[in-house]
């Protein structure tokens, strides 16, 4: 039989706006020392606008931003569907593209005209040994945008900025959690100025940069290593992290996978809820050890 008093929690986790899927999970939740928050769609609104298009030769601003939109436009990635409505906004036609392919955590490429067209990021540049430094690149950086490049054949033809907006809960959300003593941290895809950023921004603890999506599991593994760890997230690449935390929380308003992973959801997907969880479920077993 269910006791008393977790039953009467359910019902105020209810009210809470949670959605308890693992009622032992839930009970692991007095005991969380640090939560980790994916970044995109969790701590930031996971909406992108182009704000900066940067061609690194002769090409213009809008033929850029037209093969990028394009290769990006089978893309579910909310980078992608930035592109594609800023593309719309100039009024731009995108081409077709054949042989489209994603390359998790790094970006997507495909053929257009018969060109190789790739749209990736800082971090696949990097390892191809591909050079594209710039100085309009770098002020993008430093205000904390996300800068993916577009790259025809092989070669860097230019950088697209996009900035995403940080949710008007988060700084709250880690403050309520800060109050009850326990550390917060991001973990994201995304390159390390905009983590700083955004760290900075919201008053993190800490935070991880560039981390692949399937890498995302072994750095929860290695906070586990110091503290006992929620993770809150509300992609696909974050259900692997989800499971393996001690307490895996996804935003509602994430992907089917992430929701199916997670032992709580956060029904009205407001980062803040998450310190209502901590606090209903040393409420609730408090009182019975
Ligand atoms: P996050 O962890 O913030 O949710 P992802 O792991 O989905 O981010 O992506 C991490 C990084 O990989 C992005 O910041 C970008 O550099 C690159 N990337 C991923 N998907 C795309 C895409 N569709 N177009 C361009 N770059 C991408
Ligand atoms: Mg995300």
């Amino acid at each position: 039989a269910v006791p008393l008093v977790v039953a009467v929690s359910t019902a105020l986790a209810a009210s809470a706006g949670l959605l308890i899927r693992d009622r032992n999970a839930f009970e692991r939740a007095r005991n969380v020392e640090a939560v980790v928050f994916d970044k995109t769609g969790t701590l930031t609104e996971g909406r992108f606008g182009v704000t900066d298009v940067v061609p690194f030769d002769a090409s213009g601003e809008d033929e850029l931003l037209r093969l990028a939109a394009s290769v990006e436009s089978p893309s579910e990635h909310p980078i992608a569907l930035g592109m594609v409505q800023s593309a719309a906004g100039r009024g731009l036609a995108l081409h077709t593209v054949r042989d489209f392919r994603a390359i998790p955590g790094k970006g997507v490429e495909g053929e257009i005209s018969g060109r190789k067209v790739a749209v990736v990021g800082p971090g696949f540049l990097q390892e191809q040994g591909i050079a594209a430094r710039d100085e309009r690149v770098a002020a993008a950086e430093s205000q904390g945008k996300t800068v993916v490049f577009l790259l025809v054949g092989d070669k860097p033809a230019g950088a697209l900025a996009l900035a995403d907006i940080i949710r008007l809960e988060s700084r709250e959300a880690v403050g309520r959690l800060k109050a009850l003593d326990i550390r917060c941290m991001m973990l994201t895809g995304d390159n390390r100025h905009v983590a700083a950023w955004v760290a900075a921004e919201i008053g993190l603890d800490e935070y991880f940069a560039g981390v692949l999506p399937h890498e995302k599991a072994e750095k929860i593994r290695e906070v586990q290593q110091r503290y006992r760890v929620a993770m809150v997230g509300d992609g696909i690449n974050d259900a692997p992290a989800l499971v393996q935390a001690d307490v895996g929380v996804a935003i509602g308003a994430g992907t089917d996978v992430a929701v199916e992973s997670a032992d709580i959801v956060l029904v009205r997907s407001d980062p803040r809820d998450v310190a209502a969880i901590v606090g209903l479920s040393k409420k609730t077993y408090a009182k019975m050890l």
